[in-house]
């Protein structure tokens, strides 16, 4: 008999069954509202006639992983805690086409799963991110050589707000930065703290972010331009020249302001007034591709 695991008692009974419990340490927030994850599987987008293939992160007792079987191609959900691996197993067991991979999503190798488990093709990334992790999942992901054709995830309402903002906004950071260079990134739905079980303090959305198929402006070397944007927020109440010496101290001050200079920006700029196609021109000045 098919299982309802958005249903409290269901869920509750799992995981006294599996001798286990919710872990906060480990961001588990259950789904307990079946329409949302259907939502987000929905929301994934077909490859001409072709299911996606999709690697999920944090598949917890299966509830998301089952809608996204429905729809997918193959499905590889990645689960870092071992006391789920018998739940999983007993609510997946009707769905052939994923696999459950008990480890850490930071220590995946993202593009070696994806050559195993989805033979080197594209694939979607679509999870219910824990909330302790999110800004190191997502940039594991933005950096990474493994580029998915689109990201869905559910992440804390700031976050969403982060991610989508613009510069010179309170919400524009280093993260808006490292994705408004991946790709595009749209709000699809709100989903409030009363479809989780245990109730989070926090609301969440649903974002989507589309990489671009090519960089979208010219860089001397993604690794220059990680540096800038890591630099340019790591001390956000100093000025971008003060902040970003200190990621580059090879480079004397009087540079970066020549550089500043040359771009057209003032000395005293902070770098939370500067989108990510002026960072990209940084890295140009930086690496001598542009002589000042
Ligand atoms: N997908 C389920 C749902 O929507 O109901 C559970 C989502 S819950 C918010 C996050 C899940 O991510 C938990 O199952 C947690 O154990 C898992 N998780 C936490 N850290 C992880 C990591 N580093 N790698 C893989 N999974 C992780």
């Amino acid at each position: 008999m098919k299982m309802n695991l958005t249903d409290i008692t269901t869920i509750k009974s799992l995981l006294e069954t599996a001798d286990t419990g919710f872990k906060k340490s480990l961001g588990q927030n259950f789904l307990i509202n079946p329409a949302v994850p259907k939502k987000i599987a929905a929301s994934l987008k077909r490859d001409g006639e072709n299911p996606p293939n999709v690697l999920e992160i944090g598949p917890g007792i299966g509830t998301l992983t089952v809608e996204l079987s429905a729809v997918a191609g193959r499905v590889a959900a990645v689960e870092i805690d071992g006391t789920l691996m018998p739940i999983l197993e007993k609510t997946l067991a009707g769905c052939p086409n994923v696999k459950v991979i008990n480890a850490d999503i930071l220590k995946t190798d993202i593009g070696k799963l994806a050559q195993e488990e989805f033979g080197g093709g594209e694939f979607s990334v679509c999870a219910n991110l824990p909330y302790y992790i999110t800004s190191p999942i997502l940039m594991y992901l933005l950096e990474g050589d493994a580029k998915p054709r689109e990201i869905i995830i559910m992440v804390q309402k700031e976050v969403a707000q982060r991610l989508c903002s613009s510069p010179g906004s309170a919400e524009y950071g280093a993260l808006t930065a490292a994705a408004a260079w991946f790709g595009e990134c749209e709000r699809l739905f709100a989903v409030s703290a009363g479809n989780f079980l245990p109730k989070p303090k926090v609301d969440s959305e649903v974002i989507r972010i589309t990489p671009f198929k090519s960089p979208p402006f010219k860089v001397s070397s993604g690794g220059t331009l990680r540096r800038v944007i890591r630099g340019a927020f790591a001390r956000r109440r100093k000025t971008l020249v003060n902040s970003i010496t200190a990621e580059f101290p090879n480079i004397e001050k009087e540079r970066f302001v020549k550089i500043l200079s040359a771009m057209g920006l003032p000395a005293d700029i902070r770098g939370e007034r500067l989108s990510v196609e002026r960072f990209a021109e940084m890295t140009l000045y930086i690496d001598g591709e542009i002589p000042l």
